[in-house]
């Protein structure tokens, strides 16, 4: 059985580089936000992780042989419509109740479940990575037959993530043709409640979710991972965090799907937490997400009054 570590949350919160960081660790494999293979990848043949086209990566061949006989005997349009059906925010009341869902979310999380086993047998990997971050996603997961789910929530101070999501950034797997989606501080600060409410209910459901926040990640890489691979069910050896310094890892090449523009980056990157917004986000705009999102900063362990998160 597959043991997937779904990296949960609202975009901007730094799941890409947690999922890059854990795609280092023996016996992980990263596969990047699988949600959107189907389209991004399967119909439109973006570039995978490692640089090649979707349908040049050696790796993803062996996957979709392995999980359909090929990828062309995937029906994207069959996934587009259960996604539609199935996969919103809106539904997670539905998906979260206690009784029976639909055959429909059964067949839909079961496309994910034949990627994820496929995916650990052709990496040898017991545990495979999606940071597809969808709460939805992960409220439908729950019901695939055959993996051993574990969702790790990553929260990030909502003044930085509304404020991340008001820069542009393009989308190198598209040579630059297209940027990433933008929100107003008040869409972003609606969302990151719901999601990461949603990531709350997914836990009192019995789904094994471990909450990490962006900011004391990033405060001691190292031991946060090493509690990631404990529950995870991993066990390091003193040499397998040897990529990671206090202020940089060393990152290998990794076959990630789809995803943030950081999933190509090869070599060393530095760990230092993005703390911009508290120099350049407008005041009027960081209280306007700090009353909204409020209670579940502080719930969180977030201060409200500061203007600098707080070390954990
Ligand atoms: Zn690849």
């Amino acid at each position: 059985m597959a043991r997937v570590l779904f990296l949960g949350g609202l975009g901007r919160s730094g799941t890409t580089l947690v999922e890059r960081l854990l795609g280092e660790l023996p016996g992980v494999c990263a596969l990047g936000e699988v949600v959107h293979l189907w389209q991004r990848d399967i119909r439109d043949d973006e570039r995978c992780g490692c640089g090649a086209r979707f349908s040049a990566c050696t790796f993803w061949k062996q996957v979709g042989e392995r999980a359909f006989n090929g990828w062309a005997n995937v029906d994207v349009d069959r996934v587009h419509t259960l996604r539609e059906t199935v996969e919103r925010t809106r539904h997670i009341p539905r998906l979260a109740g206690a009784g029976e869902v639909a055959d429909d979310v059964r067949e839909y999380a079961s496309y994910y479940g034949r990627v994820y086993t496929a995916a650990a047998e052709v990496s040898g990997s017991p545990v495979v990575v999606d940071s597809s971050k969808h709460s939805a996603l992960a409220h439908v997961l729950r019901w695939a037959a055959d993996i051993d789910l574990r969702v790790v929530h990553v929260v990030r101070d909502a003044r930085g993530v509304a404020y991340s999501w008001t820069k542009r950034v393009s989308r190198p797997e598209t040579d630059g043709t297209d940027e990433m989606t933008r929100y107003s501080p008040g869409r972003s600060a609606m969302l990151w409640n719901a999601h990461n409410a949603a990531f709350g209910l997914l836990a009192r459901r019995g789904v094994a979710v471990r909450r990490i926040r962006y900011e004391e990640f990033l405060t001691d890489p190292r031991t946060e991972l090493i509690k990631l691979a404990d529950f995870a069910g991993l066990r390091l050896a003193q040499d397998d965090l040897s990529f990671v310094r206090p202020d940089y890892a060393d990152l290998g090449v990794g076959h990630s799907a789809a995803g943030n523009p950081m999933r190509f980056t090869v070599g060393r990157v530095t760990l230092r937490r993005d703390d911009a917004w508290v120099r350049a986000m407008p005041s009027v705009q960081r209280r306007l997400v700090g009353a909204v999102c409020g209670p579940m900063l502080h719930a969180y362990g977030y201060p409200l009054s500061l203007s600098a998160p707080q070390e954990a």
